[in-house]
């Protein structure tokens, strides 16, 4: 059975729930990583508001990882530690920014 579940970027930030303004497609054959001994696949397209965009290009991955701490009421070192390794995949399969189409239906 073939389950090829596609989803496309997200309107909101992965990282704060914000708008999103940027999409970054990953490599195909970078989708999959290891973490804690076991296999994984990223998601396809990931998606950042400005703020995380701007985050992201700096590289203070700690300021993303409190982004999502703060919505999932989690301490910040415990989303990092989660996703860690998903991010340092994600830089090597990043295959860069692009700006998100902003669908109308909602206004
Ligand atoms: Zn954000």
């Amino acid at each position: 059975m073939s389950d090829d579940h596609v989803f496309g970027p997200d309107r909101e930030c992965f990282m704060c729930k914000a708008p999103t303004r940027w999409t970054h497609p990953v490599e195909k054959s970078r989708q999959s990583f290891r973490k804690w001994g076991k296999g994984y696949t990223m998601r396809p397209v990931w998606s950042f508001c400005g703020q995380c965009e701007d985050f992201y290009q700096a590289a203070q991955d700690d300021k993303l990882f409190e982004a999502m701490a703060h919505w999932q009421e989690r301490p910040p070192t415990e989303v990092e530690d989660d996703l860690r390794e998903t991010f340092a995949a994600f830089r090597l399969a990043d295959l860069g920014p692009v700006p998100y189409e902003q669908p109308d239906a909602s206004q």
